[in-house]
């Protein structure tokens, strides 16, 4: 079982390239040399994340009666963020080398390389000096308005270190506006900054990263018992999007590493290439968050219970899982080689993203067998037309058909639809019974079977969902 040291560089390296090669991710101004801890999603990145953040919100809003969703803004009143402790407390410790002017992240330094030759662990090279630690401020700061000043408090704002503050500063308004009890639930998706120190491991540590949050509101007596479901319900989750169960792990973090608040918090980790690493945190928050807005804004923040009668800060429970780290997650669980080489010698390793079919970025590929027979590519683009307004598909009539599936491997489309000769009628002999019937190959098993047209739609919408 792999561990936080078991690491597997040449396999990262292999899945970093291909993210670039196929278009799931690019680094940011990478024409321009890069910047630092951030990223773009390419066009199959982007249908792979919206794939795990649609999941991610059906399961969590869309299918429950007792969560809401909200859309806060990114740039944040420094109010909201003095009060949640952000402002003065959110920090990491960095040390600088005198020597290589490198800056590191004072507690993992044991991750870190420094820039001396032979490089080693910062601080571990004779020539090393290191300064001591000093806190270094992890939020990105701006000025807003056209007049902005720099001493008037009202023009600074914050980009969001996270998605719940405006959850914690929104629920009296969710609360009012839509009639809701206890316990019930807030979610949120969207970007975050943090202005990380040594952002590393590909998108893992970003400095603009998604998050995907719920804040679940609920009466101080259940806290606990919810917090165990909820890890339950988290782990579930990861299991339905197609991460091994084996490489998921839930630490209980001890009394004394948790926040002083936090009566309970598990952290749920995955065995990347580069070691077992935090992808959500589920963390039982009591009524610090509510609070803490409640007594610096002076406005009552409480829940009126109409049968008991009595007033109550409510107590909180938050999930909070990180987008980008699950979808790296997701490439990093799909990726494989498969060795497919016959007795004559020459090597065939077959690459493969085995992507649950939910998130897999192109649900089916349509190919005609051939580009020059017209009725052909004019049924395939039948049934183009007819999947296209339900998923995303791929069309493609180039190379061989041998070489398309491989080139659907590559980026983990689960189903090829090949259409040849029996679909149009002109198959070997007289018989017409496979007349407007396709291929179906199965990317996994690479076997293929024969549908009707007619039943494709439903077919394949069982499977994708
Ligand atoms: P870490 O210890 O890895 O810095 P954290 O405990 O500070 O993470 P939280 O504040 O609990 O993270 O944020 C919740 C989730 O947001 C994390 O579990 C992670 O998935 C995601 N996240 C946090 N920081 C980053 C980042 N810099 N890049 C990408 N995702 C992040």
């Amino acid at each position: 079982m792999a561990n936080k040291e078991q690491t597997d560089t040449a396999r990262m390296e292999k899945i970093v390239s291909l993210c670039k090669r196929k278009g799931f991710i690019f680094q940011s101004a990478e024409l321009y040399g890069g910047l630092n801890g951030c990223w773009d999603y390419g066009p199959l990145g982007t249908e792979l994340k919206r794939n795990l953040k649609d999941y991610w919100w059906r399961r969590n809003v869309q299918e429950r009666d007792d969560i809401l969703g909200l859309d806060g803004s990114i740039l944040t009143h420094q109010a909201v963020l003095t009060a949640s402790g952000h402002i003065g407390g959110f920090s990491d410790p960095m040390v600088d080398c005198k020597t290589c002017k490198g800056r590191f992240r004072a507690d993992s330094l044991d991750s870190m390389e420094c820039k001396l030759k032979p490089s080693c662990i910062p601080g571990a090279h004779d020539k090393c000096e290191l300064t001591e630690p000093r806190d270094f401020e992890l939020m990105f700061k701006t000025q807003m308005g056209a007049s902005a000043d720099e001493n008037d408090p009202n023009a600074t704002a914050y980009l969001r270190p996270e998605t719940a503050q405006s959850i914690f500063v929104q629920y009296k308004n969710v609360m009012d506006s839509n009639r809701v009890k206890l316990p019930f639930g807030i979610a949120q998706i969207g970007k975050s900054f943090r202005n990380e120190i040594n952002p590393r491991n590909f998108t893992f540590r970003s400095r603009e990263f998604e998050q995907m949050e719920i804040e679940y509101f609920c009466r101080p007596e259940d806290g606990l018992r919810l917090t165990d479901e909820w890890l339950a319900k988290r782990l579930e989750f990861y299991a339905e999007i197609g991460l091994d169960a084996e490489k998921l792990h839930v630490l209980d973090i001890p009394d004394g590493e948790r926040a002083h608040y936090s009566q309970k918090t598990y952290d749920i980790e995955y065995d990347f290439p580069f070691g077992q690493q935090e992808l959500e945190g589920v963390a039982y928050r009591g009524d610090y968050d509510l609070g803490k807005h409640q007594g610096h804004s002076g406005k009552p923040l409480e829940y009126f219970d109409e049968q008991t009668k009595e007033k109550l800060l409510p107590h909180v429970v938050e999930p909070s899982a990180g987008c980008d780290r699950t979808v790296l997650a997701l490439i990093c669980e799909a990726y494989d080689e498969e060795d497919l080489s016959k007795d004559d010698g020459k090597p065939d390793i077959r690459t493969v993203m085995r992507f649950d079919p939910k998130m897999a970025p192109i649900k089916a590929a349509i190919l005609p067998l051939l580009k020059n027979k017209p009725e052909l590519v004019a049924k395939a683009k039948e049934v183009q037309a007819l999947l296209q307004p339900w998923m995303n598909i791929f069309y493609d009539e180039t190379a061989a058909i041998g070489r398309r599936y491989r080139r659907q491997d590559e980026v983990g489309t689960p189903f090829c639809i090949a259409i040849d000769f029996e679909t149009i009628g002109e198959g070997e002999g007289d018989d017409k019974s496979l007349t407007d019937t396709v291929t179906i190959r199965h990317r996994d098993s690479m076997e293929q079977e024969r549908l009707p047209i007619a039943d494709l739609l439903p077919w394949l919408a069982q499977r994708i969902r």
